[in-house]
C-alpha cells in the first residue's frame, strides 16, 4: 500500500527590532565576525554566531583555502568554537548567518546591500553540509532557532527541523 508523507516548513520574516534583544545581540554578533571572514577566493564573507542553551556565545567565519576543498563555513567554524569552548555536549539553541560579498560591508544592523545579481531576493538558508553540522550540537529538547539577514535588512526566522526534514543524526545511531 503506498503511502505519501508531506512536510511544510515555516519561515518568519520580521524586522531586525522585531527580535527579541537575545536574538538581536546575537545577529550583531554574526555580523561583527564577519568582517574577519577568510574569504580572498569567492569573495563572499560569512559571519556565524551560536548561541548555546547556557546562553554562551561563539563565533565562527568561512576560512577559504587555497585547494578549495579544505575551506569551511562560518556555521561550522562557530560550532567547532562552541564545542572547543564548551566542550562536546554543549546543545547549541539558535545560530545567527549573515553572508554577503565582501566588497558588500555590511557595517550596521540595519544595513540593506540589495538583491542578487539576478534582481531576485530569495530567502536563503545554511547550506546542506551546515544543516548537518548544526544538527550534532542541535539542543536535546526543541529544535535550533537559525537567523539569517536577508539582503532587504529583514531577517528571516527557521527552525533546523523545518530546514532539515528527515535528518540522519545522533539519535538514529
Ligand atoms: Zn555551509
Amino acid at each position: 500500500m503506498m503511502k505519501k508523507f508531506e512536510t511544510t516548513i515555516a519561515v518568519t520574516v520580521v524586522d531586525y527590532d522585531e527580535l527579541s534583544l537575545t536574538m538581536q545581540s546575537l545577529l550583531a554578533a554574526a555580523i561583527m565576525a564577519r568582517h574577519n571572514a577568510q574569504c580572498g577566493y569567492s569573495g563572499f564573507a560569512v559571519g556565524a554566531a551560536v548561541r548555546t542553551l547556557a546562553g554562551d556565545i561563539a563565533l565562527g567565519v568561512n576560512v577559504e583555502n587555497s585547494n578549495w576543498t579544505c575551506t569551511t563555513h562560518a556555521e561550522q567554524t562557530a560550532v567547532a568554537t562552541a564545542v572547543t569552548n564548551f566542550g562536546a555536549n554543549v546543545e547549541i539553541e539558535a545560530v545567527a548567518v549573515v553572508a554577503a560579498h565582501g566588497t558588500e560591508r555590511i557595517n550596521g544592523l540595519l544595513d540593506v546591500w540589495g538583491p542578487g545579481p539576478d534582481g531576485i531576493e530569495a530567502i536563503f538558508g545554511p547550506c546542506g553540509t551546515c544543516r548537518q553540522i548544526l544538527l550534532e550540537n542541535a539542543p536535546a529538547k526543541g529544535s535550533m532557532t537559525i537567523l539569517v539577514l536577508q539582503p532587504n535588512g529583514t531577517v528571516a526566522v527557521m527552525t533546523l527541523d523545518d530546514l532539515f526534514p528527515m535528518a540522519f543524526g545522533p539519535k538514529n545511531l
